[in-house]
């Protein structure tokens, strides 16, 4: 294909692989940990092998945008703070219901296959330095998956690090605990989409929820700040009883997690799918709730789901931060993250 051509010409040597019998490859980067063998790619098509070595996306983006962190979303991290958010092309998925896969399903899907005329040629001090210009308080990948290009994202970040910069992934969690040891000293934050608990999804999404579970648990034993999204599709993963698994799956492994729940909107190859009702949300919410999570948020329908927008003290319930959609309308947290009323600690990254 001509875009992977194009691509291949912003390109690195990675040492996230090990190296195998006959000239092949095996990528570490995530679950997937394909075993590329000389001129062959990867399920994602952005990492090949050539003569031996494993050679990864480098040097572009293919959409970058300053924009409030609750927009990743994150609602613990950095509140009302703006963050520069850069995106490549490719995934090491493909779901029917992907909002971003003009980007993410570039390669394997000639209608997406215009994003390249997006590509524009970038190094990290360049895009660090466009954060800093713009008051960005942290960088974040997003918009495909940046488990893909990780070694693109630990170069930037260790450029954010020298501007006292904060550092993000918005990421399916599809992970290998080798690229959380090697992402974790330059990472700060981690958005996981948790998009289902039954392993037939993950199997029509291309993938395992095992690993998707193992990498929340370990992304939290590393010291990431990590919140969770469940996009709640209709008929998909509505289910009384997954959301029940959901949420006990998250208190299992903290219930300081924050978990948000958010709308569907028809997308992609699955048009027919009604948009989510906020009914939807706010029982997704209090199946949370119940099961013990402290702090659960509905998103994607600014105004419609009451407080769930907003963040309360577990302790006292006293509103602290108040949001509209992407907007923070107050946030009454201490500097140091607790209650002004109650003092009790907030888990979270706020400074
Ligand atoms: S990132 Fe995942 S899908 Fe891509 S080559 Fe590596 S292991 Fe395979």
């Amino acid at each position: 294909m001509a875009i992977t051509l194009e691509l291949d010409q912003l390109s690195h040597i990675s040492e996230l692989c090990t190296e195998e019998a006959e000239g092949a490859v095996r990528c570490l980067a995530c679950a997937h940990r394909c075993l590329i063998r000389p001129g062959k790619r990867g399920i994602c098509g952005v990492r090949y092998n050539e003569a031996g070595k494993l050679r990864v996306p480098w040097g572009y983006v293919a959409g970058v945008q300053v924009d409030p962190v609750e927009k990743k979303p994150f609602n613990h991290f950095l509140p009302g703070r703006q963050v520069l958010t850069f995106g490549m092309l490719g995934c090491n998925f493909h779901c029917s219901f992907c909002q971003n896969w003009k980007t993410s399903q570039a390669l394997c899907d000639p209608a997406a296959a215009r994003s390249i005329q997006q590509i524009t040629k970038v190094d990290p001090e360049e895009l660090v330095a466009l954060a800093v210009k713009n008051g960005a308080s942290a960088l974040a990948s997003s918009y495909n998956e940046p488990l893909i290009s990780s070694e693109w994202a630990i170069d930037i970040f260790k450029e954010a690090k020298k501007f006292d910069l904060k550092t993000a992934f918005v990421s399916n969690g599809y992970a290998t605990p080798e690229a959380l040891h090697a992402l974790s000293p330059w990472l700060d934050g981690y958005k996981i989409d948790l998009k289902s608990m039954q392993e037939r999804r993950y199997r029509e999404m291309g993938g395992n929820l095992n690993h998707v579970l193992d990498s929340i648990r370990l992304a939290r034993e590393l010291g990431l700040w990590v919140e969770v999204v469940t996009l709640v599709i209709p008929g998909f993963n509505d289910s009384i009883d997954e959301l029940w698994d959901l949420s006990r799956f998250l208190v299992s492994v903290s219930a300081d997690i924050p978990w948000h729940v958010t709308a569907y909107h028809p997308d992609y190859r699955m048009e027919d799918i009604p948009a989510t009702p906020a009914a939807i949300l706010q029982q997704a919410a209090e199946i949370g709730e119940e099961a013990g999570l402290q702090f659960v948020y509905a998103g994607n329908l600014p105004g419609k789901v009451g407080s769930l927008e907003d963040t309360l003290c577990p302790k006292c319930k006293h509103i602290l931060i108040r949001r509209r959609g992407f907007w923070v309308l107050e946030n009454h947290l201490t500097s140091a993250g607790n209650c002004p009323d109650c003092g009790q600690k907030i888990p979270g990254v706020w400074s």
